[in-house]
C-alpha cells in the first residue's frame, strides 16, 4: 500500500483547487475522482466568479456580500498568470458582466445603482456601447457593467486537470470508519481497487460527501441540498449574453451565461426562474422562462430557438432555513476534512483554509513525491447540455 500526506476525494473545482495549493506547499497530495474531472456542480456553473454585487441587491452590504468581495481580484491574478494557480490559459467569456433593469424595475433599484456602495464594483454604460440585444431602440432599462469574470467551466477544468493528471487517479472512494485515513478507490468497470493511506483525507466531493461521511460513521457535518432547475436555450442568431436581470426582489430573475454549442449560441438561465421552478416538470419549466424572457426582452423572436431544462443540486453545508450559506466551508475532525465551496468562486479560500487546518493539526509537507502506481486517470468531464434532449 502507498503512503502519502493527503488524499483529496472529488475532483471538482474544490478539490482541483485544493490538490494545486497543497502540491505547491510540499505536500505529496493525491486525488481520486469517481466520474469526470470537472465535477457535477463545478462543470455545470454559470461560471461567474461573484464578487457579491448580487447579494447586495437588498441594499445592503450584507455578510455573504463581504465575504466573496475579495474573490474576483483573486482569480484575476490566477487568470492573468500571477496568481497562486496559473489559470493563464482559461478561456475567459467576458471580464465584465452586466447587470440590467427593466423599465418596470428601474425606479426600484436606481437608488441602489446610485449609491456609494457599489460605486467601485460596477459602473453605468453609455447608451452608445450597450451590446446586442440592448442596443434596440424598445429597450428602455438602464444598464450596468460589473467587475465580475465569468469563466468557460470546461476550458478551467481542462487548464487545472493539465497541471495535475500525474496525481489524479480514477475511481469510487470507499472509506472505513475504523480507519479513515485507509482510501479504497475502487475501478467500478474491472472491480479492481486501489489501496492508499494518507495521514489526512479531504473530502472535496459535493454531494457525496454525505455518503462519505456516512460510510465515516459521522454525524456531522450535515450537507444541505438547494436544487435549482436551469433553462437552456440555443440558436445561431443569439448574441452572447453574460447578464443579471434585475427584478422587485433581492435576487436577480434571470441570470444568462452563453456556450458555444454545435455552431450555435446556447443561453444557460438561471436566477429566480430556477430556483422557484424545481416544482415545475421540464415542459413547465421551458414555458415559465419562454415567458420571462418575451417579458423581459419583448423585441428579440426565441421562436427559431431549440429549448432544454437541466435540474441539479447545489450541495453546501445545512444552514437554518436551508439559506445559502454566507460563505465556503471547511472543516476537520481529526484526520478528516470537509469541504462545500459553496461557491465556484470560493475554491482560493478553501484551498487555503484546508492547508491552515493541516498546519493546525501539525501534518506538514514530507516532501516525498510517491511513485505513481499503474492506476488509470480520470476523464474530463464535459457540459451535461452536451448530452441534453432538444425540444
Ligand atoms: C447550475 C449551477 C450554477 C452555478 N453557478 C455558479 C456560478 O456562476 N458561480 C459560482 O461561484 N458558483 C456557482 N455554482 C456553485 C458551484 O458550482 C459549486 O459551489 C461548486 O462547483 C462545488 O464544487 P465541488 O468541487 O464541491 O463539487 P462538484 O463540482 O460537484 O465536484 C464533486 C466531485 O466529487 C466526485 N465524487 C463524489 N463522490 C465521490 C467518491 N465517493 N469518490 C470519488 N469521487 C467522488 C464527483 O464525481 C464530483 O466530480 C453553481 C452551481 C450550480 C448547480
Amino acid at each position: 500500500m502507498t503512503n502519502v500526506d493527503v488524499i483529496v476525494i472529488g475532483g471538482g473545482i474544490a478539490g482541483l483547487w485544493t490538490l494545486a495549493r497543497l502540491r505547491q506547499s510540499g505536500y505529496d497530495a493525491w486525488l481520486v475522482e469517481s466520474s469526470g474531472i470537472g465535477g457535477i456542480q463545478s462543470i455545470a456553473s454559470q461560471g461567474i466568479i461573484h464578487g457579491g454585487t448580487k447579494y447586495a441587491l437588498g441594499g445592503k452590504l450584507g455578510d455573504s456580500a463581504k465575504a466573496i468581495g475579495d474573490m474576483p481580484g483573486v482569480w484575476n491574478d490566477c487568470l492573468n498568470g500571477a496568481g497562486e494557480v496559473d489559470l493563464s490559459g482559461v478561456e475567459i467569456h467576458t471580464k465584465t458582466q452586466l447587470m440590467w433593469s427593466t423599465r418596470s424595475a428601474v425606479s426600484r433599484v436606481a437608488g441602489f445603482f446610485a449609491g456609494k456602495l457599489m460605486e467601485d464594483r460596477m459602473s453605468p454604460m453609455a447608451r452608445a456601447d450597450y451590446p446586442a440585444p440592448f442596443n434596440h431602440a424598445a429597450f428602455d432599462g438602464v444598464l450596468y457593467r460589473l467587475n465580475e469574470p465569468v469563466l468557460n467551466t470546461a476550458s478551467l477544468m481542462s487548464e487545472l486537470y493539465q497541471q495535475l493528471s500525474d496525481f489524479c487517479f480514477k475511481g469510487n472512494v470507499i472509506l472505513n470508519a475504523d480507519e479513515p485515513t485507509r482510501v479504497t478507490c475502487q475501478d467500478r468497470l474491472s472491480g479492481e481497487s486501489l489501496e492508499v493511506n494518507a495521514r489526512q483525507i479531504v473530502l472535496a466531493a459535493g454531494e457525496g460527501n454525505e455518503s462519505l461521511l456516512g460510510q465515516l460513521h459521522r454525524r456531522a457535518p450535515v450537507m444541505q441540498k438547494r436544487p435549482v432547475h436551469m433553462t437552456l436555450l440555443k440558436s445561431r442568431q443569439l448574441p452572447a449574453v453574460y447578464a443579471h436581470c434585475l427584478s422587485a426582489s433581492a435576487n436577480p430573475r434571470l441570470t444568462i451565461t452563453s456556450t458555444r454549442v454545435d455552431d450555435a449560441t446556447c443561453w444557460y438561465v438561471g436566477g429566480n426562474i430556477a430556483e422557484t421552478g424545481i416544482n415545475r416538470n421540464r415542459e413547465e419549466q421551458i414555458q415559465a422562462c419562454q415567458k420571462e424572457l418575451q417579458e423581459v426582452l419583448p423585441w428579440m423572436g426565441f421562436q427559431q430557438c431549440e429549448w432544454s431544462a437541466l435540474m441539479i443540486n447545489r450541495t453546501e453545508i445545512q444552514t437554518p432555513g436551508n439559506k445559502r450559506p454566507d460563505s465556503c466551508y471547511v472543516d476537520a475532525h481529526g484526520s478528516v476534512i470537509t469541504v462545500w465551496p459553496t461557491k465556484l468562486a470560493f475554491a482560493p479560500r478553501v484551498a487555503s483554509e484546508v492547508i491552515g487546518k493541516l498546519s493546525e493539526a501539525g501534518v506538514t509537507p514530507s516532501e516525498l513525491q510517491s511513485a505513481r502506481p499503474e492506476w488509470p486517470a480520470p476523464e474530463l468531464a464535459t457540459w451535461p447540455w452536451l448530452n441534453t434532449q432538444w425540444s
